[in-house]
């Protein structure tokens, strides 16, 4: 195989900027591929546009016209195809007006949008070649002809031995193409059926090495610290919490006490929708350990989460006995050393904090068991780097929170190294959230409606979603509509304001006071989108609501309906297919179903700050394939015979995904 040196047009310089964007090899090169394609040999039907970027063929319908519009030429016509019309406009393009007629055949590409209600395209780009062509992301100093020849040039010196990965035997099974050939049509595409193949071929690998290294370096099958957990304790702790436990918390707990007592390292997520109550179960865990005389780390994804952790710590682990501590980025220098005294010293059994509980420098006595709050704002390696921090390469039990309902099928991607326990039920006697769409004419109502509830003694969370004014679009920022409701509409009310890069000190005073009910409205950002409990609040008010994704949008109304009342979610925005889903369920997983099909795997997995470490071409794209990459990681895991090659897989994924599973030990 050449070296990338070795091509025609790759000098020094060019070297560099390959290296830039991550190509050091013929190898490497070619696993660029393509984010899309132009397919001008299938475009689309007008009358079935979506809003992305398409290919549309049609007649010319009017003569174009030519318009000023702010000093700018525009040359504007309307494309039909019997199946409906387009109207197209080009600005700066004054020649348009000439080379077309009405009545030309006219074929072209570009972005689709609505304006006043119709589908528009704006500066569409014309096309001359009928076939498809990839569209690579952007890479600065490496124009598409240039990659596309070096591409080329790589593939017409690489044999089918040289680029397969995966053995014939394998490849037969799977009914998977040669891996050269997939990465010539992905490349050089020639028909979509083609494209499809080597879009398949190329997207199982990936996946299934990426599922090979999450489960290589997960917990399945390592030895654990031994504890010696009693039912009686479980009786205990379930007996001292002011509450019956739900029969889920009961199941969830057990499953729990069973991975501590197995031997085996307990790697396992509890899933439960938001409210469902999974910090009882967390706490129950933390109890657990320190029955057996081990610490307990419990990381949260912010400051305002780990404080209100600890705040419940006091009142539900206090009184068996369990001391517990805090540690976050914002404690003094002082404070700070005193901490990891006591960290170091086992002084505190349950040590909860934020990231800063892996930083360096954090020792443990003796830690047991690890748990992740809202394990969907973490990677990976956070998790599995706290896990190995007792040192001596032993590995602490670990029990990781999420309250975002995933697919199944998604989280065999995402979670496929842990065992699930599902809390389905809420605790009784909660009233289902009830759920309006607000249109702009309809504010003033929504304010007398917060005024009439904060003279009942109700509090209201008024959640926006930027924080600085977006150049670009209209949203409102924090601290803008803070001071607009403090003056105008809520000035009766007492109104707080609790924002991301706020002072720690003044975010957690905010949310003391709303706690304690001494504010009748918090404005918001999105900061509160986890975890934060207060049961007092019945109202939960999002601005801009289209700009939140539907699992977010479940995340942020999770925050009421705690507490014994009828609550209401108001979403301001104009009432659209995305925004009903929310008016039409309560339930996290009908929601993040649908949020799954609207916006695709790819996107979905976008908003999970696990899902940004998986790889980004050709891989999720597809549930029926991460069905298919399960099953058949699955059963190379059970067969004895396939021991070598499962290895060689493991090893040829460490050297994809390396980088997303280095374990962060220092
Ligand atoms: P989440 O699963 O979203 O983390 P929390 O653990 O914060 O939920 O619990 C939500 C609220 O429900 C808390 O105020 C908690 O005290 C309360 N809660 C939890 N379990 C029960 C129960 N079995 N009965 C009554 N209230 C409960
Ligand atoms: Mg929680």
């Amino acid at each position: 195989m050449k070296r990338l040196e070795d091509l025609r047009g790759v000098g020094p310089k060019r070297l560099e900027t390959l290296a830039k964007n991550g190509i050091t090899s013929l190898k490497t090169l070619l696993a660029v591929l393509p984010v899309g394609y132009v397919d001008a040999l299938n475009p689309s039907p007008i009358g079935q546009l979506t809003q992305e970027a398409h290919c549309v063929e049609g007649v010319v319908l009017e003569s174009p016209r030519r318009h000023f519009y702010s000093g700018k030429s525009v040359v504007r016509t309307r494309l039909g195809d019997g199946s409906g019309a387009i109207s197209l406009s080009w600005f700066n393009q004054p020649w348009m007006a000439t080379q077309l007629n009405k009545g030309d055949s006219l074929l072209i590409y570009g972005k689709v949008g609505y304006y006043q209600g119709q589908p528009a395209m704006i500066n569409p780009k014309k096309i001359q070649q009928r076939g498809i062509e990839p569209v690579y992301r952007a890479m600065p100093g490496l124009p598409g002809k240039t990659f596309s020849s070096l591409v080329r040039q790589a593939l017409d010196s690489t044999t089918e031995e040289e680029a397969e990965t995966l053995p014939a035997w394998f490849c037969e099974r799977w009914q998977l193409c040669g891996k050269r050939f997939a990465w010539e049509q992905a490349h050089f595409p020639t028909s979509q059926p083609l494209l499809s193949e080597a879009k398949r071929r190329l997207a199982f690998e990936n996946l299934l090495l990426y599922q090979t290294a999450l489960l290589s370096v997960g917990q399945r099958g390592r030895a654990g610290l031994p504890f010696k957990s009693q039912e009686e304790a479980l009786n205990r702790y379930w007996e001292a919490l002011p509450f019956a436990p739900t029969e889920g918390q009961r199941a969830a707990l057990q499953d729990v006490f069973d991975d501590l007592n197995s031997g085996y390292a307990m790697g396992r997520l509890l899933q439960g929708d938001v409210g469902s109550g999974k910090t009882a179960v967390a706490f129950g865990a933390a109890w657990l350990a320190a029955c057996s005389g081990y610490q307990c780390a419990l990381m949260a994804p912010t400051e305002i989460l780990a404080r209100q952790h600890t705040a419940s710590a006091a009142k539900l682990l206090a009184p068996l006995g369990v001391t517990a501590g805090l540690l976050t980025g914002s404690l003094g220098i002082r404070e700070r050393r005193e901490a990891l005294g006591r960290i170091e010293d086992g002084s505190w059994q349950l040590v909860i904090g934020t990231q800063a509980l892996i930083s360096q420098g954090v020792r443990f006595k003796n830690l047991g068991l690890v748990i992740t709050d809202e394990q969907h704002r973490f990677g990976v390696r956070q998790r599995q780097t706290l896990a190995e921090k007792p040192g001596d390469g032993a590995q602490a039990h670990m029990l990781a929170l999420s309250a975002t309902p995933i697919p199944r099928s998604l989280a065999l991607v995402l979670y496929g190294d842990l065992e699930v326990s599902l809390i389905q039920e809420k605790p009784p006697g909660r009233l289902p959230v009830k759920t309006r769409i607000v249109p702009e004419g309809k504010r003033d109502d929504l304010f007398d409606y917060i005024l009439a509830s904060a003279k009942r003694g109700e509090q209201c969370f008024y959640v926006c979603p930027l924080v600085e004014e977006d150049e670009e679009q209209s949203a409102k920022s924090v601290k803008e509509t803070y001071q607009y409701l403090k003056k105008g509409p809520l000035k009766a009310l007492r109104v707080g304001i609790v924002y991301g890069q706020q002072e720690d000190a003044q975010k957690a005073q905010a949310i003391s006071l709303f706690s304690a009910g001494e504010l009748d409205v918090l404005v918001a950002s999105s900061v509160i989108e986890v975890g934060v409990d207060v049961p007092g609040a019945t109202l939960m008010v999002i601005e801009d609501a289209e700009r939140f994704g539907l699992a977010q949008l479940h995340q942020l109304r999770g925050r009421v309906g705690r507490g014994k009342k009828e609550s209401w979610c108001f979403l301001l925005g104009q009432p659209n297919d995305r925004l009903e889903v929310m008016t039409q369920s309560d339930d996290g997983f009908f929601i993040a179903q649908k949020d799954l099909e609207q916006r695709g795997p790819g996107q979905f997995f976008g908003t999970l700050q696990h899902g940004r470490d998986l790889p980004d071409a050709f891989g999720v794209g597809d549930i029926r394939l991460l069905e298919e990459t399960t099953r058949c990681l699955k059963s190379l895991v059970q067969d004895p015979e396939k021991k070598a090659f499962l290895r060689d897989l493991t090893l040829l994924s460490r050297e994809v995904f390396g980088h997303v599973f280095a374990s962060g030990r220092h």
